[in-house]
């Protein structure tokens, strides 16, 4: 506490100097004879001591629990002279016991007692200090014989003055203790209101400070008299470092709890660990060693704690924690009043009214101090609470609160109400994938990287709109959500080109987990004021514009009314979907696929059907992307699966010489009891795993994932071949093929249309098809519309052919008459899948 360090100095300093220990006052003798106490004895035996010894008087105000006597004569006054009343003053009262003797020649005329322990009985005029007044005589010669007895050392100077400085003096020091005592029961009590009010933890520790000031101070003062009970104040006094070993404790970890928030000291600092364990070992120790052995121990305490928190103050100034500005003034008070009170006692500076206020004034600033410090860091903290609420924490983008409660007026207070502005939302498809393939940690992970690769980009991007923040900071993004972030383009004419750069970054490969994807992503735009007059309106067309991007080729689509009721068809898609799986409405065709070496039937694959009421024939490519985003995607499978094991098993010439391929979506293989399900609904319908493929398409999240791999394990284990579909779009890589030991590769109908006009397709079929072959998988061609791309694919030993050229997709039942047309019964097998 305040009072500590400054204690400190008073206690060192007491023993080093205690033969300076004096007043500067005329009246006051810098040295006063003085002789130990041997055997008890009364005043007028001292008085008559010839022990009396100025070598002595040093010595007695050292700590002692011995008793010593001190003599101060004044020869007889003339009566000319005025002054006939002298008084002697002692400012503090921490001395246990004191008496004091007033004789004439050897007749004792007064006798008070004085000490901190004495019962003061009904003399309330403490705060005055110890006022003796000496009465001098012109008959005889007078003596004061003062008994000093207790363990704390005589710490202020005596001092002599008379009656008219006295009085003034005692009115002056009556004036300022009442100043300082009341300006610290006003803190406290502000304070205690202040805390109710804040509940703010670290707050406990500044009251606790507030009281132990008020408390030692009263206590040096005398004051402790008028405020506190007898017994409290005496116990007080007798353990004074008890008080103060608590304040520094309590300074300790008000410190501490002030830079808590930006980890000073380090978590796993020893101080932080073991810091109270000094303190109570210390508060101990005053129970077990002689006052002077523990005030040499607070000593030290106090010296490391105040360049231990200065040092800490001085590294959050550094972290730019700007409140701590407020703490190191309050340690700059302190650190002032310290060596100004040194100075007093090394005689440096004399004893006044003013320099003997330094030290409570000190204590005061300091305590404001504290005060200002702890506002101005519930101030910053409030500010950081808010730019936290209006920002995401990973990021430090503003949010989706920042979008809707801080844009508007943004927009408004730049003018740009009546501007021509374009919202873009991208949303990063591939989270929940990702999510299920690493773990929501990565996915986060990759999601961040994305986005604040995305915000490099777009601050030096020409034309977008600036968002700033309330710590000054200013973006080009908003982060609304994990997985979809916007950003406003301030020239919608330029809108093309911004988003083609933007995608750029998107579409260049990235990494989790050491594997190679490419993020997926929809981008959707409105314009401002056309399509949208206010923000939400205009949030809400972006978001129908990128949902309805599944349906398009590309990746973004610019708002426009027909979306806006495509939005409304989709929703409505999920609903019907949703009845039609639990109602058994969906069923499968199945697509016959060719050995192109013999022309033979080597199998189908199973293409899921859906035929609604309302909507007619829906394509699997509209309906599937949407019963994967809605998670429908799992009871579609199953039932598919189900209903493909129950027909199988009812058909068995269906697979007596051809094997069926199945489609299953890339969150099938995530989840953690595929496989056991897929083996279980095979088992009952008693088939055999090898006569199905499993075609799996997005296969690059699937690397290096344990619950993937042990489904395809499993799945390979029992028997089941394992196809990649679309083999070409998308980012599958070469190293997800080998890590799935894949055994077919299926090349996207998207290269095999093209063939014959695109050289680009060619190249890349080729390849494709040599591969397979270099790893010795079966490459299957689909999307064959026309004789000569068959002739194309053969002429390249492809092994597998699929396409409306060669069969369309058709009802199983067409597929059973088929089988029965083109494979006579006893045919050898053909299939190589
Ligand atoms: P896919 O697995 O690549 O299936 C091949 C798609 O190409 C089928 O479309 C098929 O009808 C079509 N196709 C076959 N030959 C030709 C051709 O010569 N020209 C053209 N233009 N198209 C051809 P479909 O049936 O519309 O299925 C689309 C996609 O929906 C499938 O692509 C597959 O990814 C998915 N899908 C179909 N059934 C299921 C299923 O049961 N489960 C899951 N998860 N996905 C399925
Ligand atoms: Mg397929
Ligand atoms: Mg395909």
């Amino acid at each position: 506490m305040t009072a500590n360090p400054l204690l400190l100095c008073l206690v060192l300093l007491a023993q080093l100097s205690a033969q300076n220990a004096f007043g500067s006052d005329a009246y006051t003798p810098s040295v006063i004879p003085t002789f130990k106490e041997m055997t008890p004895m009364s005043a007028e035996e001292a008085l008559l001591s010839d022990a009396f010894n100025d070598d002595l008087y040093a010595e007695s105000q050292n700590f002692s629990e011995n008793a010593y006597w001190h003599k101060l004569t004044f020869p007889k006054t003339t009566t000319q002279e005025n002054t006939q009343n002298l008084y002697l003053t002692l400012s503090y009262f921490i001395i246990e016991h004191l008496d004091f003797y007033l004789f004439h020649d050897e007749q004792l005329i007064s006798h008070w007692k004085r000490g901190a322990l004495q019962d003061w009985g009904e003399d309330n005029s403490h705060y005055k200090g110890i006022w003796i007044p000496i009465t001098l005589s012109d008959q005889h010669s007078t003596s004061l014989i003062i008994r000093k007895q207790g363990n704390h050392p005589l710490l202020t100077p005596i001092k002599l003055m008379d009656g008219t400085t006295a009085a003034e003096q005692t009115t002056h020091k009556l004036i300022f203790w009442t100043f300082i005592i009341s300006t610290l029961t006003i803190l406290l009590i502000y304070n205690i209101f202040l805390f109710a009010l804040l509940k703010q933890p670290g707050f406990i520790y500044y009251l606790g400070l507030n009281l132990i000031i008020f408390v030692s101070l009263s206590a040096l003062t005398g004051f402790n008299r008028w405020i506190f009970s007898q017994t409290l104040s005496q116990w007080i006094t007798t353990n004074l470092f008890v008080v103060f070993g608590l304040g520094a404790w309590i300074l300790f970890r008000f410190s501490m709890h002030f830079l808590k928030d930006i980890q000073i000291p380090a978590p796993n600092a020893f101080l932080k660990k073991y810091g109270d364990w000094l303190f109570i070992t210390f508060l101990l120790s005053t129970q077990v060693f002689s006052v002077k052995t523990f005030a040499l121990f607070f000593a030290f305490i106090e010296i490391f704690l105040f360049f231990i928190c200065i040092a800490w103050g001085i590294k959050a100034y550094k972290k730019g924690f700007l409140p701590v500005r407020f703490y190191l003034f309050s340690w700059f008070f302190l650190l002032t009043g310290s060596i100004l009170n040194t100075f007093i006692f090394w005689k440096i500076l004399p004893i006044t009214p003013v320099t003997e206020s330094i030290f409570p004034i000190a204590c005061i600033l300091q305590l404001l101090g504290f005060a200002f410090a702890f506002a101005d860091k519930a101030k910053q903290m409030e500010r950081d609470r808010r730019t936290q609420a209006l920002t995401d924490l990973t990021t430090q983008l503003p949010n989706r609160a920042y979008y809707f409660d801080m844009l508007p007026s943004q927009i408004q207070k730049q003018g740009l109400s009546d501007q021509k502005l374009a919202l873009v939302m991208i949303d990063l498809t591939n989270h929940q994938t990702l999510s299920q393939a690493f773990g929501p940690a990565k996915a986060d992970g990759a999601m961040c990287d994305i986005i604040l690769k995305l915000h490099q980009q777009t601050q030096t991007m020409e034309g977008l709109l600036s968002f700033s923040l309330a710590n000054k900071k200013t973006t080009t993004l908003i982060r609304m959500t994990t997985k979809k972030i916007i950003f406003i383009s301030t020239h919608p004419d330029a809108l093309k080109t911004q988003i083609q750069q933007i995608q750029n970054t998107l579409d260049h490969p990235t990494r989790v987990n050491k594997v190679h994807f490419r993020h997926q992503y929809k981008i959707g735009s409105a314009l401002y004021p056309s399509q949208g007059a206010d923000l939400d309106k205009l949030y809400q067309h972006a978001l129908i514009a990128k949902d309805s991007v599944t349906y398009s080729s590309g990746h973004w689509l610019p708002f426009t009314d027909n979306l806006k009721n495509n939005h409304a068809h989709q929703l409505r898609l999920i609903t019907l979907l949703t009845e039609d799986i639990e109602r058994d409405i969906l069923y499968f065709d199945i697509q016959p696929q060719v050995d192109l070496l013999t022309n033979n039937i080597t199998g189908g694959e199973v293409l899921i059907r859906w035929n609604n009421v309302h909507m007619g024939q829906v394509s699997p490519s509209e309906f599937i992307p949407l019963a994967e985003q809605t998670g429908l995607i799992y009871k579609l499978t199953d039932k598919l699966l189900e209903s493909v094991f129950l027909w199988a098993s009812q058909h068995p010439k269906a697979l007596s010489t051809q094997r069926l391929s199945i489609n299953i979506s890339a969150l099938d293989l995530l989840q953690e009891n595929f496989a056991n399900r897929i083996l279980e609904l095979l088992d009952k319908q008693q088939l055999a795993a090898s006569k199905f493929t499993i075609e799996i398409t997005e296969t690059s999240v699937f690397q290096n994932n344990a619950v993937v791999h042990n489904n395809v394990k499993q799945l390979h284990q029992a028997g089941f071949k394992l196809s990649i579909d679309d083999f070409g779009v998308g980012y599958s890589s070469m190293q997800n093929l080998v890590a799935l030991e894949t055994d077919e590769l299926k090349i996207d109908r998207f290269f095999i249309m093209n063939l014959l006009d695109d050289a680009q397709s060619q190249i890349l079929s080729r390849n494709m098809i040599d591969l397979s072959k270099a790893l010795n998988i079966t490459s299957v061609a689909e999307g064959i519309e026309s004789e000569g791309i068959l002739q194309l694919l053969k002429s390249w030993h492809c092994q597998v052919g699929q396409g409306y050229h060669l069969y369309r997709p058709m009802s199983p039942t067409d597929y059973l008459t088929l089988l029965d047309k083109t494979v006579p019964p006893l045919s050898a097998p053909t299939n190589r899948a």
